[in-house]
């Protein structure tokens, strides 16, 4: 089958490689794409944001499957647009991706479902939050309803700076997304990703990870949209998994059925584990960037195809899934200046770097005149390796960074370290 996949970033180019590989992709399209990407099948420009465009591309190129990467084309509808044309997609429908695009609904919908999650308010106005906030002890989550790339959640110390942050948030910081707030309980404990595929009824864990949002090393510095990751999760032990399974995505993606917007593609649940067990933080509806590129790393099998039986309601009949025992690391080189204004333009070789086994994923890359690869973005490389433990990959990983020429970039020297640290003991 052709398959289009939408979407620029690292997170795309580790899921081109897998489609692309698959035996049941006859010829895999991308758009916006990157220069990784192109390694991988032709490169279309397409304004994603115009569906009528893409239906016409996918019924000129007789597309059957369109993988959407990221969550704003998502939210905007575009998969309920290609599959009124009968064309199938990996990803939910408008309503069914509020579960990202909307903290309120989320919180509404596990409360409705009784999923274990952190008390919550939503308000609408700045009078209504600091009446609100007497209802809840510091630290204080706030959280714009809306997408905010990354950048809607405040944690204020005090309550003096939790009125000053909803003064910013019903002041527009945050555009529209902010115009609702959820004001929530804090939750204490170690945060793990959760990855499950579900046509709406079967429901497939798909792996686990941890990621690492701060910019600097030993988690300090402002957020970024993720500077490393590892998968597996070991602090996600099978057992919490099986109770993440039953207490959360279960009754998530029984609710949004039973609601009339089934659920179809990845969920992505980020958990916090705390004393009282796993609850949840925060869904997304698609995979994390760069969680995804460690999950496919280590799965084996025909991606395509799994991704079209989740994509038509036939996951209860596909080939079972399977990862590698191993563990993978990626270490995500930007440029310098993120997650502020990154530096463009800077000059990538990539030497040796894949000669042992890595691979490196391209994120913010671009060709310049003379076809060199340059930067483009905040987030450029992800470098990622295979390993026996997190040490392991580890190691992998850093090597494969160490033979790469990119003076305008940095990265974490850290990834992993919680578990590396576990794993001396
Ligand atoms: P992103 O998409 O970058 O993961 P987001 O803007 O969708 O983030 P959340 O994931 O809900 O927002 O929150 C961002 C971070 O804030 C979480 O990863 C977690 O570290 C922290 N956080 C959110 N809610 C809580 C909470 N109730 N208690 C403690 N920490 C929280």
């Amino acid at each position: 089958m052709n398959i289009l996949l939408v979407g620029s970033g690292g997170r795309e180019h580790a899921l081109a490689w897998k489609l692309a590989a698959a035996p049941s992709c006859s010829r895999l399209y991308a758009s916006p794409g990157n220069p990784g990407i192109a390694e991988h099948g032709p490169i279309v420009a397409l304004d994603v944001a115009d569906h009528k465009a893409v239906i016409g591309f996918c019924h000129e190129k007789d597309i059957a499957l369109v993988v959407i990467g990221p969550e704003v084309p998502l939210v905007a509808g575009l998969a309920d647009d290609l599959r009124g044309e009968g064309i199938a997609v990996f990803g939910p429908s408008k309503a069914a991706a509020q579960l990202e695009g909307s903290k309120g609904f989320t919180k509404d919908l596990c409360a409705r479902a009784k999923i274990p999650t952190a008390r919550y308010e939503r308000v609408t106005s700045l009078e209504a939050a600091w009446g609100a906030l007497k209802h809840f002890d510091a630290p204080f989550v706030l959280k714009a309803d809306g997408l905010a790339a990354g950048k809607g959640v405040v944690i204020a110390q005090t309550r003096e700076e939790a009125q000053e942050a909803l003064s910013e948030m019903f002041d527009g910081k945050f555009g529209s997304a902010g115009s609702e707030v959820v004001i929530e309980e804090f939750m204490t404990g170690e945060e793990a990703s959760f990855f499950a595929l579900t046509d709406g009824d079967t429901i497939l864990p798909f792996g686990t990870a941890q990621d690492h949002k701060r910019v600097g090393e030993g988690d300090t510095g402002p957020n970024t949209g993720g500077m490393g990751a590892y998968s597996p999760a070991p602090v996600l032990t099978d057992a919490l998994v099986d109770r993440a399974m039953r207490e959360i995505v279960e009754p998530t993606v029984r609710a949004l059925s039973d609601e009339g917007m089934p659920y179809s593609g990845v969920l992505y649940a980020g958990l916090m584990l705390t004393d009282e067990g796993p609850k949840l933080v925060e869904y997304n509806i698609r995979f994390g960037d760069p969680e995804c590129q460690v999950l496919m790393m280590r799965f084996e099998g025909d991606l395509a195809a799994l991704l079209m039986a989740c994509s038509t309601g036939k996951l209860a009949s596909a080939d079972p899934v399977r990862f590698s025992d191993d563990t993978a690391l990626t270490v995500v080189m930007a440029a310098e200046g993120y997650p502020g204004t990154p530096k463009k333009g800077g000059t990538i070789d990539l030497g040796s770097a894949e000669a042992e086994g890595a691979k490196v994923f391209h994120a913010g890359t671009a060709r310049g005149g003379d076809g060199a690869l340059v930067s483009s973005g905040g987030r450029v490389l992800n470098v990622t390796a295979r390993g026996s433990n997190v040490t392991q990959a580890q190691a992998g990983a850093y090597k494969a960074v160490d033979a790469i020429t990119f003076e305008q970039g940095f990265c974490r020297r850290d990834i992993g370290w919680r578990e590396v640290e576990r794993e001396k003991n």
